[in-house]
């Protein structure tokens, strides 16, 4: 069970009808930053296992709970925590519509290596661009995502 508890930026807050800061209930409804996206899916997390528990389910393995930071942005939380633990499967309980999905947007990390002549913009006839269809990198990606 997977769950990120970092949030964006709550501004500009003077659009909130509620403190962005709290987590003020109104008509069966939470507000507050974060309230879904995703603190409701932290909490189911850390309730399953009771939950499991009273409902009378034993799993066969080990039910592993993270609660990551840095999603928001990078998904560096999510990608060390998979790299400390391995499992048959995972569940993210970020909210997505308010349905499930089997897949969820993400981030790719990839290093590409461009080679040219560095310039600056005092000097730029100093530089040279490289031309993408010269770069290898460039080719490689063409061919890796059919573009
Ligand atoms: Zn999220």
């Amino acid at each position: 069970m997977n769950g990120h508890i970092d949030v964006v930026s709550p501004e500009p807050v003077a659009a909130w009808t509620h403190d962005p800061w709290a987590a003020e209930v109104v008509d069966d409804r939470m507000y507050g930053r974060g309230a879904m996206d995703m603190k409701s899916g932290i909490a189911l997390n850390l309730m399953l296992p009771r939950l499991l528990r009273d409902a009378g389910i034993e799993l066969a393995g080990d039910l592993i709970v993270h609660s990551v930071i840095e999603e928001e942005c990078t998904g560096n939380g999510a990608l060390a925590a998979s790299r400390r633990h391995r499992a048959d499967a995972a569940i993210v309980t970020e909210p997505e519509g308010m349905r499930f999905t089997m897949a969820h947007l993400g981030v790719l990390w990839f290093r590409v290596r461009v080679e040219g002549r560095p310039g600056t913009r005092c000097a730029p006839g100093r530089g040279s661009t490289p031309s993408p269809r010269r770069c290898r990198s460039s080719r490689r990606w063409r061919n890796w995502t059919g573009s």
